[in-house]
């Protein structure tokens, strides 16, 4: 996410911070740069321009010149202006108190709008809500399929009318939900490859008739400034409360991310980061900016870590590692508590001063998978007691996870130098306690 500006932005606030003294004639220079490398990621070119006479106002006034450090200062500028660019958070829902809330999803084809439609559902179950899926998506042939599947998946009835127009079908919906107890119906409405009078009739028709309560439109931000001005005509021809940008873990460049606030008007309240439908994410202007800074996002990094995982089961690992009875077991649980939180690569690319050193580094995903199968396939009795796997088990967890001897005898042995370690620094623990360095 968001690599190419990050770099880019990156090498170009690094000649500032080598500054002692910040004049006119090299702020003017710098932020040159930075424009270019804004127009580059593809933000909007009034935006830029917008975006580069506050920073030039804001650096050139007296305060930087004064400052200690003028060229952090400069990196702050930028970020502050970007969280201005991208607006204030504005994550909510607003939910009816006891009655139906009708969210109604619209977009190109190909946006993103049907998985998204899912993902919401997802997060609104987590909410303690009772969703209801409307299937009104019958221009694309395989949309009414693809959404009865992402319902099954996550056990969220979908509602779908044979023969009955698209109208009908979300108004059919609506009345369904309030028979059956749903108090939130997510409308996935169709689109078209491009804006069109039909697309358009067909919307406003749903629109007017339903009056649904949030209107999102779902643009896919590897299009960059293709999203930005069907955003612009979306919200000129049929109005909308907010943006739910889709794909932006392809997104390196991040032109759609920065402007569409601007643009519009209207705030990002989500942002989809991968196809599976947990990847949907708040989208948190402040914590966009340090990421494309290349200042991590510990925020976000916890807030995973939170979802992810299981606190009690966190201490009872830690009483396990205390009291030196770790198992494999044990690890398989840590290891897929860790997988949760998402790619390893984008985990780290939260951290902060990490963020854009994650290129040349080559994190294998499969590596940990290798691990997992190879654990899964050995006993219960053989993850809690790893010394008795002799060599034919040796070779029978090996055959069963499609792995080699090699491979497992590599793995036990890590796991059994882990537990030294542990057991070494138990040790220091003690030693230090006695020489009253630790509490
Ligand atoms: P629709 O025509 O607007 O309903 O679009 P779909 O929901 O069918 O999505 C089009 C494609 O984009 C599908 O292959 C989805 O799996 C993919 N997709 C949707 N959201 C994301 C996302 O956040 N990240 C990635 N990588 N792919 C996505």
């Amino acid at each position: 996410m968001f690599e190419s500006i990050t770099n880019s932005l990156e090498a170009v606030l690094g000649k500032f911070r080598g500054k002692g003294r910040l004049t006119e004639g090299n702020i003017k220079d710098g932020l040159h740069e930075v424009r270019l490398a804004l127009l580059e990621a593809d933000v909007n070119y009034k935006v830029v321009k917008n975006f580069i006479k506050q920073v030039t106002e804001r650096s050139v006034g007296e305060e930087v010149i004064k400052s200690v450090a003028p060229g952090q200062q400069v990196v702050k500028i930028v970020h502050d202006e970007l969280i201005k660019l991208m607006g204030e958070s504005d994550t909510s829902i607003p939910f009816k108190e006891g009655g139906q809330t009708v969210v109604m999803l619209v977009g190109l084809q190909g946006s993103g709008k049907t998985t998204t439609a899912g993902k919401l559902a997802r997060l609104m179950l987590s909410k303690g809500k009772k969703p209801l899926l409307a299937a009104a998506d019958i221009q694309r042939p395989a949309a009414v399929e693809q959404l009865k599947t992402l319902g099954r998946q996550l056990d969220i009835q979908v509602y779908f009318e044979k023969d009955l127009p698209p109208t009908k079908i979300c108004s059919e919906a609506i009345k369904y939900a309030k028979e059956n107890g749903h108090d939130v119906v997510i409308l996935d409405t169709a689109g078209r490859l491009h804006i069109d009078n039909e697309l358009m009739l067909e919307l406003r028709e749903i629109k007017d008739t339903l009056t649904p309560d949030q209107i999102y439109f779902v643009c896919d931000a590897m299009t960059g400034q293709d999203a930005v001005n069907s955003a612009r005509e979306f919200d000129e021809q049929l109005g909308f409360d907010g943006v739910i940008l889709s794909k932006l873990d392809g997104d390196t460049r991040g032109g759609a991310a920065l402007s569409i606030r601007a643009v519009t008007g209207k705030p990002i309240k989500f942002v989809g980061i991968g196809e599976k439908l947990d990847r949907l994410e708040e989208f948190h202007p402040d914590r966009m900016a340090s990421r494309i800074l290349g200042m991590g996002d510990v925020v976000s990094l916890v807030e995973r870590a939170q979802q992810a995982i299981d606190f009690e089961e966190a201490q009872n690992l830690s009483r396990k590692i205390q009291s030196d009875t770790l198992s494999l077991e044990d690890f398989l649980m840590q290891l897929q508590q860790i997988k949760k939180m998402g790619p390893i690569k984008e985990i780290m690319g939260m951290i902060p001063g990490l963020g854009n050193k994650m290129d040349g580094l080559n994190f294998d995903e499969k590596q940990l998978e290798k691990v997992e199968a190879i654990i899964k396939s050995m006993t219960i009795q053989e993850r809690l007691i790893p010394d008795m796997i002799n060599g034919s088990r040796r070779q029978r967890v090996a055959k069963g996870s499609g792995t080699t001897v090699q491979d497992v005898n590599q793995l036990l042995k890590q796991f059994k130098s882990m537990k030294k370690l542990m057991k070494h620094f138990k040790g220091n623990e003690k030693g230090l306690k006695k020489k009253g360095m630790f509490p």
